[in-house]
């Protein structure tokens, strides 16, 4: 008898799911990363962080960590002989680095979705291209690549926003425009990258929804969360089911969901809205990651967005995660270690906060607090949500916070 043919034996094909004790490998090692090895090693798995920081806050508690640059070859030959699957922890995590470990092994997301979260201006697209029945759709915009397009600008979009297609967060790459004369200076001022022109929306409120898909585009969603940013980065996600009206919610999650299969996703996405003043909403960007507006599922949904990670990285089957708690979780900057004014870091009272009900203290073993740099994050749980405000307003008060509602 022949010998049967080879069957091709690429672990990308491998249907059934990784079950613990096998290794999960995460791009990049920051307190994302942190926390996905944290889900993982507590349902078993092993852990591989690749990120060039020696001291990066996922590398520190994993169980290999690959210093190495991300589009290194040997370090990504490392990762990829180390990891049975392997996921990222930030959007800007060269896509072709992931393409090239998809050679190897299971890569989730995907590196095509990767890169489209990556560019304002494929991301724009998508959301167009997602929006064409009748769903929702981003601000009214404009692309700016040549002088041509930046001549042909509409004046219906200022005043406006300016921001650069590629590399921005928590508000950075951004600038606020008037006038043509204003805009065209914010476009040198950038070296005239790719950036596209957004119309400035009066906000009423912002809100995001996180959902998880497996291989098998089978999808679920944590309630959308109620944000509120301060000085461009979050400060205060607040999520109970008196946050927003029912419809509305309902319209950010089927958003989301097409949002998630057009890309063919694989793993956790999230997709941040602005509801503007008559209720009608528009889609802002999207994460291809968990997302700092859902740290609250740590300690107030049943599985939290870390563990639906490792679930869709392993192929592991999807429960909805069902929220128990009505909760508050408060974003930790460096800025609170420097309250005496004299440049003296002082760590802030922690004791006089865990010692309010219902607090839950997340932070990411940053070796040197920085002024704006995210440190951690509170969770305040509680029975109602009139509880959990109070505690979460007294917890604010204590470490010198501005505000504790997102309402
Ligand atoms: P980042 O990648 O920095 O999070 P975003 O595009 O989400 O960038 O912008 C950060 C914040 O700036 C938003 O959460 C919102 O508060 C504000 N913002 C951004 N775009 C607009 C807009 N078109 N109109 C009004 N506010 C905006
Ligand atoms: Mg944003």
């Amino acid at each position: 008898m022949s010998p049967r043919p080879a069957v091709p034996t690429s672990p990308a094909s491998t249907a059934s799911p990784l079950l613990p004790g096998s290794t999960l490998g995460v791009m990049g090692g920051g307190q994302l990363g942190r926390m996905f090895v944290h889900a993982a090693q507590a349902m078993g798995y092993f852990t591989v962080v690749l990120d060039p920081d020696p001291d990066s806050p996922a590398g520190r508690v994993s169980h290999h960590h690959v210093h190495a640059d991300y589009e290194d070859g040997d370090g990504l030959a490392r990762l990829s002989r180390l990891a049975d699957a392997v996921t990222t922890e930030f959007e800007n995590v060269p896509a072709g680095a992931l393409a090239s470990l998809a050679g190897d092994v299971p890569v989730a997301p995907a590196a095509d979705a990767v890169a489209i979260a990556q560019d304002r201006i494929r991301e724009k697209a998508h959301f167009v291209r997602c929006s064409a029945e009748g769903g929702v759709g981003p601000a009214p915009y404009a692309v700016i690549e040549t002088e041509d397009q930046l001549a042909a600008v509409g004046d219906e979009l200022l005043p406006g926003i300016l921001k650069t297609a590629r590399l921005g967060y928590d508000g950075k790459g951004q600038q606020t425009v008037h006038t043509r004369a204003e805009l065209a200076a914010a476009w040198a001022a950038s070296g005239r990258v790719a950036c596209v022109l957004e119309k400035r929306l009066p906000l009423a409120m912002e809100c995001s929804v996180i959902v998880a898909r497996g291989r098998d585009g089978q999808t679920v969603h944590f309630p959308p969360q109620r944000n509120l940013h301060r000085g461009g980065i979050l400060a205060v996600t607040e999520v109970h089911e008196q946050n927003m009206p029912a419809a509305q919610a309902q319209r950010a999650v089927s958003a989301t969901k097409s949002i998630a299969e057009g890309l063919d996703y694989v793993g956790v996405l999230c997709v941040e809205f602005f509801v503007l003043e008559d209720g009608s909403l528009v889609v802002n960007e999207m994460a291809p990651r968990p997302h700092n507006s859902g740290h609250y599922t740590l300690d107030a949904c049943e599985q939290s967005q870390f563990e639906l990670q490792v679930r869709t990285l392993a192929g592991l089957p999807l429960v909805v995660p069902r929220q128990h708690s009505p909760a508050i979780m408060l974003n930790i900057l460096g800025d609170l270690w420097f309250v005496q004014g004299d440049g003296a870091q002082v760590e802030p009272p922690w004791d006089r906060v865990l010692a309010l009900p219902g607090t839950h203290l997340h932070l990411y073993g940053k070796v040197e607090a920085r002024r704006g740099r995210k440190m951690g994050h509170l969770n305040i749980t509680g029975a109602t949500v009139d509880q959990v405000r109070e505690v979460a307003a007294q917890a604010a008060s204590l470490l010198g916070l501005a505000d504790s509602s997102a309402c």
